[in-house]
């Protein structure tokens, strides 16, 4: 977005004052592809946190790499008096949820783990409350819970889904494919409604999609078919799941996922390779793929992955981003031209694979990063890890 056009919506919004400036501020962000940049719902209401001990960092997402980095650069630099803004209440973790569809691990496992006990014990505060915009000349956050000051903002808010990678672009059919048949990928509630679509099927096909480009966890939906597999086996459930994969092979253990689907799951598995989705009747429950209609009973639709919708509120994506991811140094991951605004984990523009892994060992180095850039220092750019891992309490 050009400079002016900023200055226009700021004294645009101020002059308008009030619901409407908001509502239209908002209402522009949420379309997709709109690069309105604005302070969002400025109310001038500052947030219930103590004054600042020490440079002021704040992080919005706890995911994997907000909590780590909060953790992390609290240690590495103990001035820091960091601040997690989240909007959810209670961690519960993406990976492994796939293996509580097969009753592998329990609901315990996955949820129920305290924001407020990751915060006390790494010396940190959690803040309850969403993210709405970002006054980055005055270095003010807006959540709908007041104005933040900050020293240091990082911007973790993780993905949304793109459903125009299976050619669906109208808003009332992406409302019913994330409502009747979501992705999975993104947040609790989907994985309880994909839990009990899968213990409460009775036959038929079970359609699970893989998505175009670079998406949140490469084996995710291999992984997903054999333990929704495994289910309808344990429960004697005359039912297929039908994997569709624009990719000519699995992205990810390719061997071992296509023996596992031979050796293992023949009769349930059907994998269905170079099949690009070109369409999706939710009502009809059928997909057009470039060659193919294919009918279905239920399914999980993993649509496509881009940056979350954050980064437009924000004015940070990267224009020229096919999946509008955010426009940083790939080495520093600072906002370019803005040494005190980052953003990490799956809203990064780097080509690395969308994982807890990546996140993990990349906020370790971020956090060094900013540590390294309170004291008026920096350091040598060093590469995450990028494999695709399990490992529960990893950074709570
Ligand atoms: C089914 C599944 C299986 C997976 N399996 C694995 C695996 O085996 N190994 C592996 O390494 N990775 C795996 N992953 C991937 C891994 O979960 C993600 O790559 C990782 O969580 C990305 O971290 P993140 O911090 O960028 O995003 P997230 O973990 O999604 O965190 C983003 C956080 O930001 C918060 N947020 C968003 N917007 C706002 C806002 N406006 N204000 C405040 N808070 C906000 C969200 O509530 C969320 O808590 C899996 C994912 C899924 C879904």
């Amino acid at each position: 977005m050009s400079g002016d056009n900023k200055e226009l919506s700021r004294r645009g919004f101020l002059k308008m004052g009030g619901a409407a400036a908001a509502t239209a501020a908002v209402g522009a962000a949420a379309v997709p592809g709109s690069v309105l940049a604005a302070p969002m719902v400025v109310t001038g209401v500052k947030a219930a946190l103590p004054k600042a001990t020490g440079p002021r960092l704040v992080i919005v997402g706890g995911g994997t790499s907000g909590l780590t980095i909060a953790k992390y650069a609290k240690k590495e630099y103990p001035k820091f008096d960091v601040v997690l803004v989240e909007k959810r209440d209670m961690y519960s973790s993406c990976f492994s949820s796939n293996m509580w569809y097969a009753g592998v691990v329990d609901l315990d496992f996955l949820a129920g783990h305290s924001f407020l006990d990751a915060a006390v014990n790494n010396k940190y505060t959690y803040f309850n409350g969403a993210a709405t915009g970002v006054d980055r000349a005055a270095k003010k956050l807006f959540t709908d819970e007041g104005e933040i000051d900050y020293d240091f903002l990082v911007v973790a808010p993780g993905i949304a889904y793109d459903y125009s990678r299976v050619g669906v672009k109208d808003i009332e059919s992406i409302t019913a494919l994330r409502q009747m048949y979501p992705g999975g990928f993104i947040s609790p509630t989907e994985h309880v409604t994909i839990r009990d679509k899968v213990a409460g099927f009775e036959g038929g096909t079970f359609l699970v999609t893989v998505p175009s480009g670079n998406y949140r966890c490469l084996p995710g939906p291999y992984e997903r078919a054999c333990m929704i597999a495994t289910a309808f086996k344990k429960a004697k459930v005359k039912g297929k799941v039908v994997i569709l994969d624009p990719n000519a092979k699995p992205t990810i253990k390719a061997e071992g996922f296509l023996n596992a689907f031979k050796e293992f799951y023949a009769d349930v598995i059907e994998y269905k390779p170079n099949t690009k989705i070109e369409g999706i009747d939710a009502g009809k429950k059928t997909i057009k793929a470039e060659f193919d209609t294919i009918k279905f009973d239920d399914a999980a639709i993993y649509p496509g992955v881009r940056g979350s919708t954050l980064l437009e509120t924000m004015g940070i994506v990267d224009p020229k981003s096919p999946q509008k991811e955010a426009l940083i140094d790939p080495l520093k991951y600072n906002v370019v031209g803005d040494m005190h605004v980052y953003v990490t984990g799956d809203s990064r523009p780097q080509p690395f694979s969308k994982s807890a892994n990546t996140s993990n060992t990349e906020a370790k180095y971020v956090a060094k990063v900013l540590a390294a850039r309170a004291q008026g220092k920096d350091i040598d750019w060093y590469s995450p890890e990028t494999i695709c891992y399990r490992r529960r309490r990893l950074c709570l």
